[in-house]
């Protein structure tokens, strides 16, 4: 009897550690690969005529989550959707780097609530600092961190874009060196743990963008994909004045109609979609109305298009380039850009060394040069020209 309770001890003993060194040391990786696939591998070829004309370009991107990954973005991963390397690659001028702090199991667009955390396991299994665990607003500051970090490695190749002055100086540099600029922004106000001063600590740390929710309704704001899709909150809209005051953008991406509805009923300054599809191309709930295109580019905002299935119902450039003319068609190619949506769990057709191939559909689809230039990044350059802090 005592010999079988030291076996069965034993085996315990050795499930346990083989659980601890693949959850601390095989799975972050793992999950990382695996929910960020690329369809096509790099290199990508594409015509001579887009080739010349996307070498022109000043290219930005209103959304990728590489940040939630824990890879170094100054080193050419095998894995994941962006680094350093890869965007210079791909000619981006511009990255927004949007940080998730909580997402719930199961996640799909129809109904989710706030009661689980994905994200939990994802700090703990990356060994990210205890308090990451208990607090929303301490997962985003350490992302962010991480990113002042890559870019103080980055030998000057990686900037962090803060203030008008930071991108004029930026956008200076880049016309005679190979560097690309960065752009915090968050993923739903959960990341404020409740507090709207916490808008401010974020600010701090150098976000400049944040939606009111992700994938469930928030204190501030509902979702389009949360259990009641309720609008903004009293809390919601103080958040709301609170940002415009610190000239940071509201971000509707996920939000509910309601709050959509909200947001712009009190905006004074443009609003942006950082990464959405639409409806008249790809109908789902996930995805913007005729009527929200216009409400939000007569702000004087932009809306960034994404680049996978659910979004454009189709996993192609064409796809993309199909959706930007429906939406361009609605309210003109100077609020239609770039979201990707890369590393953020999604599976896309190319990676970040493969912008290219959306000049060459844009080109497909008819845009003139200029309305490509502006798609492809002048249109966000020109409202983060107007609207960031001095
Ligand atoms: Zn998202």
């Amino acid at each position: 009897m005592k010999k079988i309770l030291k076996i069965a001890a034993v085996i315990l003993v050795v499930l346990i550690i083989g659980f601890l060194v693949w959850f601390f040391g095989f799975a972050p990786a793992y999950v990382a690969d695996s929910r960020n696939e690329v369809i096509n591998k790099p290199p990508y070829r594409v015509s001579e005529k887009a080739r010349a004309l996307h070498e022109k370009l000043l290219v930005a991107d209103l959304h990728a989550d590489s940040l939630m990954w824990n890879y170094d973005l100054n080193e050419r991963q095998r894995t994941n959707q962006v680094d350093v390397p890869r965007l210079l690659e791909g000619n981006v001028a511009l990255q927004a780097f949007t940080v998730v702090t909580k997402s719930p199991r199961g996640m799909n667009i129809e109904r989710n609530d706030d009661k689980s955390d994905n994200i939990f396991w994802l700090a703990l299994a990356q060994r990210q600092p205890l308090e990451n665990l208990s607090s929303l607003t301490k997962r985003a500051t350490w992302q962010a961190a991480r990113l002042h970090e890559y870019a103080a490695n980055s030998n000057g190749k990686l900037v962090v874009i803060k203030t008008k002055k930071d991108l004029r100086d930026f956008l200076e540099r880049r016309k005679t060196e190979k560097i690309v600029g960065g752009f915090l922004g968050i993923e739903g106000a959960h990341a404020l743990d409740g507090r709207t001063e916490n808008v401010d600590v974020l600010f701090d740390m150098g976000f400049r963008m944040m939606s009111p929710s992700h994938f469930f309704d928030t204190e501030m704001g509902g979702s389009a994909h949360g259990i009641e899709k309720y609008g903004l909150t009293e809390k919601g809209r103080e958040m709301v004045r609170r940002m415009e005051a610190k000239k940071m953008l509201v971000d509707l991406a996920h939000a509910s109609p309601a709050t959509i509805d909200d947001v712009l009923a009190m905006a004074t300054r443009p609003i942006v979609v950082s990464h959405t599809g639409v409806r008249g191309t790809c109908d789902n709930q996930r995805n913007l109305s005729d009527e929200q295109l216009k409400a939000i580019a007569k702000t004087g905002g932009v809306i960034g298009i994404g680049f996978w299935d659910t979004a454009v119902c189709g996993e192609s450039a064409q796809h993309i380039a199909r959706a930007i003319r429906y939406a361009a068609n609605i309210v003109g190619a100077d609020h239609v850009a770039l979201g990707s949506d890369f590393d953020g769990a999604v599976r896309v057709p190319f990676d970040t060394s493969g912008e290219a191939l959306i000049t060459e559909a844009l080109l497909n689809e008819n845009f003139t040069e200029d309305e490509i230039a502006q798609i492809m990044g002048g249109n966000v350059i020109k409202v983060l020209s107007e609207n960031l802090p001095d």
